[in-house]
């Protein structure tokens, strides 16, 4: 393995891969490739300790059972605070992004507490936000839309020191104030599948520059272009304003 391989953590995927979500893991290492960077996928089953030196994690969504599974697991294993702490990058989707906030409820009414490393809360909304999303990055370092699919039945109220991923113009988002996801240090979490990643290649792009510390050449795919079209026109938004 050479000085300059890009590890990226995969944690828990038996339990936190349910919606494809690991695919954001493949996307992040052939986009690090194709720019001339070695990379490896690390996978962190739920029985293995968390390794806190990896250069990216990457965590996906789940359901109930599954994902109070992945919080015992996140909660007692250190190595994921600690990497947050280094201000390491971590890419936490839907069930993750609940279980990376301070609490959350799940359908059932169990409260579960959380790693507190992002500063919001989850509660059942009560309705099954289920469909194409699209929202207006809030990110200075993003400028297109972003597009993905949510499947969630939590709400997700953002404290002070956590601000959204995007504005939301279609679909539900966390629930509250039409905004999508939450940003804090080194995380970006958000409840959009997709896999999100392929979606959105600027922000495979952001992580993966974050990760190396330098920034990236462009990359051309005229297919993922096309794949952001036929998303944002089927969630009703003109792609043209992208
Ligand atoms: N179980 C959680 C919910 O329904 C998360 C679902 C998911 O990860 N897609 O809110």
């Amino acid at each position: 393995m050479s000085e300059s391989t890009v590890r990226i953590g995969v944690l828990a995927p038996e339990v936190l891969g349910t919606y494809g979500d690991s695919g954001n893991a493949l996307i992040l290492a052939e986009r690090a490739r194709r720019r001339g960077f070695p990379a490896e996928i690390v996978t962190v089953n739920l029985s293995e300790p968390i390794p806190d030196q990896l250069d990216l994690y990457s965590l996906g969504g789940g359901e109930d059972t599954a994902q109070a599974l992945a919080a015992d697991h996140l909660r007692s294993e250190r190595g994921l605070s600690r990497a947050v702490a280094a201000g390491r990058p971590v890419l936490a989707i839907c069930a993750s992004l609940q279980i990376l906030g301070r609490i959350y409820v799940d359908a059932a009414g169990n409260e579960i507490s959380g790693l507190g490393l992002l500063d919001l809360e989850t509660h059942p909304r009560g309705e099954r936000a289920i469909g194409e999303v699209v929202t207006r990055p809030l990110l200075p370092e993003l400028t297109q839309l972003l597009t993905g699919f949510e499947n969630h039945g939590g709400g997700t109220r953002l404290g002070p020191d956590a601000r959204p991923l995007g504005e939301v113009l279609a679909g539900t988002g966390n629930g509250f104030d039409r905004v999508e996801g939450a940003v804090q240090g080194s995380i970006i979490a958000t409840y959009l599948h997709g896999p999100v990643l392929a979606r959105n290649p600027e922000l495979a792009d952001l992580l993966l520059s974050q990760a190396l510390g330098q920034d990236l050449a462009p990359l051309e795919l005229p297919a993922i272009d096309q794949l952001r079209q036929e998303r944002l026109s089927d969630a009703g938004v003109d792609p043209a304003v992208n």
